[in-house]
């Protein structure tokens, strides 16, 4: 009894000096200035009523909608553990590029007795070739979840996103690629798709100029107290969860600042952004993690995740959880954020 209760005290101490801290350095780059950098954004976010859904929002909000519903229940989970998802869910992503119109590269490696595949699509640049653009999103899923919001939701919109530049013809190489292998025990690992991805484009002496992460993105919700944040950042962002985040390390700064002043240039939609550093946590967990470690500059697009999402990484991740309608202004909003990055 006395040794549980020391060692309860021993732990939590160790959390509030880890907070504490965590919430010393903050302060500390605050008062250098570093608030400018990380966390002021250009424009405002948009804050009035949502207008109605244009045409094409209503359009992408049915094929992502349907894209979720093969993903998350059709095909369900889909990882190391449960291959034939995997397989399943890779031919699926296949099939639906190759209809649109696209050659699709599959960057294959083994892990023990199995292979699994990244899978890229390319449109070459019209006149800057050798910078490229990359949108990418990752479709395995975790443990025993179905993943509709984590990461069907990525998946989806990357997907839709590259129908949509069919037939287009942008100053800059555009690439989406769909990534294998971003869950654990992959996660944060030689073995995640993301970083085998970015370690070829490196070796290959590739100038990725920006990468977006599409990275559950489909939870929304107007309640106060619905969106929570590491410490100490809720004392400074909104507590409703009703808003699409623009996250990067501090390194990508410039390329969240550009991101998010272009949505809010053309889209009616509440957005945040910060340039944080990579200790804070939330900040690193997902594929544009994968690009930073290789120097490039990478942003998140999420809805943050376990931050706001009740069923982040349970079985009830599950396709009737999310809100097509609000998914569906974010991917035309980041249909217009790419094609400024794109030319
Ligand atoms: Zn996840």
């Amino acid at each position: 009894m006395a040794k549980k209760s020391w060692f309860k005290l021993k732990r939590f101490n160790r959390f509030a000096l880890m907070r504490l801290g965590i919430l010393f350095a903050l302060l500390v780059m605050v008062g250098m200035g570093g608030w400018g950098v990380m966390m002021k954004m250009p424009g405002q976010s948009y804050t009035g009523k949502l207008p109605p859904l244009t045409p094409t929002e209503i359009d992408l909000r049915e094929a992502l909608k349907q894209d979720v519903k093969v993903l998350a229940e059709e095909i369900g989970r889909r990882n190391y553990l449960y291959y034939q998802g995997l397989t399943a869910a890779a031919n699926f992503l296949e099939s639906q590029m190759v209809q649109a119109g696209y050659r699709v590269q599959r960057q294959s490696y083994p892990i023990e007795q199995q292979t699994y595949d990244n899978l890229e699509v390319e449109i070459p640049g019209r006149d800057r070739a050798d910078e490229i653009v990359v949108i990418g999103g990752h479709y395995d899923s975790v443990h025993l979840s179905p993943a509709a919001n984590d990461n069907g939701s990525g998946a989806a919109a990357t997907l839709e996103l590259a129908k949509r530049f069919v037939g287009k013809h942008p100053s800059r190489t555009l690439r989406f690629v769909q990534f294998v292998n971003e869950e654990p025990p992959f996660f944060w690992t030689d073995q995640m798709g993301s970083l085998v991805y970015a370690k070829r484009c490196k070796q290959r002496q590739e100038n990725i100029v920006a990468m977006l992460s599409l990275e559950t993105m489909g939870y929304y919700s107007d309640e106060v107290g619905s969106q929570k944040y590491p410490i100490p950042l809720g004392l400074i962002y909104p507590l409703q969860g009703n808003f699409i985040s623009f996250i990067g390390n501090v390194a990508s700064g410039n390329l969240v600042r550009q991101t998010i002043a272009s949505f809010r240039q053309h889209t009616q939609f509440p957005s945040e952004g910060a340039a944080l550093p990579n200790a804070l946590p939330g900040v690193g967990w997902s594929d544009h993690w994968a690009f930073w470690q290789q120097g490039y500059a990478a942003v998140m697009v999420t809805d943050t995740a376990p931050f706001r999402y009740p069923h982040y990484h349970t079985e009830a991740d599950t396709p009737d959880k999310l809100d097509y309608d609000r998914l569906a202004r974010v991917v035309y909003g980041l249909e217009r954020v790419i094609a400024d990055l794109a030319d």
